[in-house]
């Protein structure tokens, strides 16, 4: 399984130190990352905006171990909201509860609290917004509880639901009790059957489901796909509910389906790009290769001479 093997190499720490540190690993992650610095973020966002799009900034990284790390990533964080806002952009960021220190053994989930209390805070005053990404399945619990804290504090943040958990069908009931918003994905991380469903197509009728009572829901929900399949059947959904195009929106990943991405904003759809920058970019890159390995041999036959 191509896939499978992309997603155990994007775990191999040798292998991305050698990647995240070549010339040439750092070109060919151009593709799908914006670039290594805020810098080339913000300039990605200021063209993407040009084009009509919104945008939601990420600063790659993850696992951090220890808390250091994880303070110097929320700051982070906080200077993009700011160098946004300062722009005139989109002050929207998406963060990992294991950049901020969630995986750290002592403590963790306490310090990645006070990360996204902080970052929240600053989202708040700069009215802006944090996406908190979901990550593989051991950090569901404790992600959906310090979301939920956060925003019981009035802060601005929203996390993400898997259409591939069992459970999501009951944490979408939690978190649409609550008004949090949800981007509702597909889930990109590899996980076993008594947690995640393994066929493909019955993701696919998952993510139908969960996204019919997104929209019936009514919190600004974010229907994060680049297949026309969900998306056609998002499109069918609001119009039987007679829901204006600005009551929810599409996102995709930054280089991935550009073509789509502009036609849904030539037709009026709300439309919003993610846009991930820095330079621990290698475990992201590995797993958009996993999703369609195919992208490799693009790659690979598009290697710059
Ligand atoms: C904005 C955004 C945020 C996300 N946040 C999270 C998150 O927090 N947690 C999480 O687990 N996952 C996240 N994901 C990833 C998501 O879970 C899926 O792994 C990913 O979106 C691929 O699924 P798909 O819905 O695009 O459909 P798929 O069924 O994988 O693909 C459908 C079609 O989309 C196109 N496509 C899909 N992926 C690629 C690619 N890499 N390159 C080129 N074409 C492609 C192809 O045409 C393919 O046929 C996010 C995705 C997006 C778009």
């Amino acid at each position: 399984m191509p896939n499978q093997l992309l997603l155990a190499l994007s775990r191999c720490r040798s292998l991305r130190g050698f990647a995240e540190s070549s010339r040439l690993g750092r070109r060919i992650s151009r593709r799908f990352v914006a670039g290594l610095t805020l810098e080339d973020a913000l300039a990605a966002a200021g063209a993407c905006r040009a084009a009509g799009f919104a945008t939601t900034l990420d600063h790659l990284g993850e696992n951090v171990t220890n808390a250091a790390e994880a303070r110097a990533a929320a700051q982070s964080a906080v200077a993009s909201l700011e160098a946004l806002a300062a722009r005139g952009l989109d002050a929207n960021v998406s963060v990992k509860l294991t950049q901020f220190g969630l995986a750290v053994s002592e403590g963790g989930e306490q310090l990645a609290e006070e990360n996204l209390a902080a970052v929240g805070r600053r989202a708040r005053d700069l009215g802006g917004f944090v996406r908190v990404d979901m990550e593989e399945s051991r950090y569901t619990d404790a992600t959906l509880r310090l979301v939920l804290a956060a925003h019981s504090q009035g802060w601005p943040v929203g996390t993400v639901l898997q259409a591939y958990l069992h459970r999501s069908a009951a944490d979408l009931e939690r978190l649409a009790a609550q008004g949090v918003r949800v981007r509702l994905v597909k889930g990109a991380y590899h996980e076993p059957a008594h947690i995640a469903i393994q066929n493909k197509a019955e993701v696919d009728a998952n993510y139908l489901r969960l996204m019919r009572r997104l929209l019936e829901a009514g919190n600004f929900p974010a229907f994060a796909t680049h297949d026309p399949k969900m998306i056609a059947a998002v499109q069918e959904r609001a119009r039987e509910l007679r829901l204006a195009s600005d009551r929810f929106e599409f996102q995709m990943l930054y280089g991935i389906r550009r073509d789509l991405q502009h036609e849904l904003r030539r037709h009026g759809w709300g439309m919003r790009v993610y846009i991930p920058y820095g330079t621990e970019w290698y475990p992201y890159f590995m797993r958009r290769l996993a999703e369609r390995p195919a992208n490799l041999l693009f790659l690979l036959r598009n290697l710059p001479r």
